[in-house]
């Protein structure tokens, strides 16, 4: 029989993360319960969903904090992620759809460390920062060094994430998201990135480009952010363009060949620059 315990509390869970690490840690479930048939059954269930101390927004200083558990409903539907971190609301408005969007969380995406987990880009291209607690205390990991592989993390198994800190871009950085599924809905994505483009006047000073789903995790193009630096915003579409073509590997899979995604993930990088 498998064993199940919701905790109050975050230390309540991190003891229970500790004392039982070969049990399921659930969130809202939409990730797991997908292959829950087609898995042995775990031996017990840490469930975290609505655990208080991991659903939270917070606008602190120069960032926004957000709750592990927060769900991408409540990310979508924030005033202030809305204005100040648009690409997240955009990437939650498109995961799944209302229904996982309900219960789907921001911990759990990154939990899953999937290469086509849609707000990973966001992160990998805002800079975020996850903080991940344990009966040994907390740490934070830079988001760029959270993923270490193929649905690989720096995550240890006795620890849990609590939230992913996003700096506010300043007021001379365009951020975007972009995404291409095969419908507008309930769409896994074919190719998804996030841009902050950092201007001055017309002219790129820097740029930080992520893509999902073009590799075995989310990945930086640096080819293209140094293609791009000093141009003017005109000439920047197609060095980007030309920089991702050599950049990426893509992978053909049941959901598209290796030369569609790289066609789809030159446009919508060139996108970036252009609207
Ligand atoms: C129909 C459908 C459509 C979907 N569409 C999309 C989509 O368009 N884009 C997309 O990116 N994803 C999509 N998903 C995947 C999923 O909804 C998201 O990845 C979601 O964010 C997972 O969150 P969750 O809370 O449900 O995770 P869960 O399934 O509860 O957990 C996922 C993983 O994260 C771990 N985890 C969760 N919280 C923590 C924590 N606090 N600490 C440590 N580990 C934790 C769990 O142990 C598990 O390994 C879809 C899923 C379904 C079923």
């Amino acid at each position: 029989m498998t064993s199940y315990l919701r905790p109050r509390t975050l230390e309540e869970a991190t003891v229970a993360r500790a004392a039982y690490p070969d049990w399921m840690v659930l969130a809202g479930g939409t990730d797991l319960m997908v292959n829950a048939n087609h898995k042995p059954t775990p031996p017990g269930i840490l469930d975290l969903w609505r655990l208080g101390e991991l659903g939270f927004i917070r606008v602190e200083g120069d960032a926004i904090v957000i709750g592990a558990g927060t769900t991408w409903h409540e990310v979508e539907r924030h005033a202030a992620i809305r204005e100040k971190l648009r690409p997240l609301a955009l990437a939650a408005r498109e995961i799944g759809a209302l229904q996982i969007q309900a219960r789907g969380t921001l911990g759990g995406n990154v939990g899953t460390s999937s290469p086509v987990g849609d707000s990973l880009p966001v992160l990998l291209a805002l800079d975020a920062q996850i903080e991940v607690a344990s009966v040994r205390g907390r740490r934070t990991i830079p988001y760029h060094a959270y993923c270490t592989g193929y649905r690989k993390t720096q995550l240890a198994s006795d620890e849990l994430i609590v939230s992913a800190t996003i700096p506010l871009p300043s007021a001379a950085t365009r951020t975007t998201w972009r995404k291409v599924g095969t419908r507008r809905a309930q769409s896994i994505s074919k190719v998804m990135g996030a841009a902050a483009i950092t201007l001055d006047g017309g002219t790129v000073v820097s740029a930080r480009i992520a893509l999902g789903a073009v590799a075995d995790r989310p990945m930086r193009i640096t080819a293209v952010e140094d293609a791009v630096r000093g141009l003017p915003l005109a000439q920047a579409a197609d060095a980007a363009r030309t920089a991702l073509h050599t950049a990426i590997t893509p992978i053909d899979d049941v959901r598209s060949t290796a030369d569609y995604r790289r066609g789809v993930a030159e446009n919508l990088v060139a996108r970036f620059f252009t609207s």
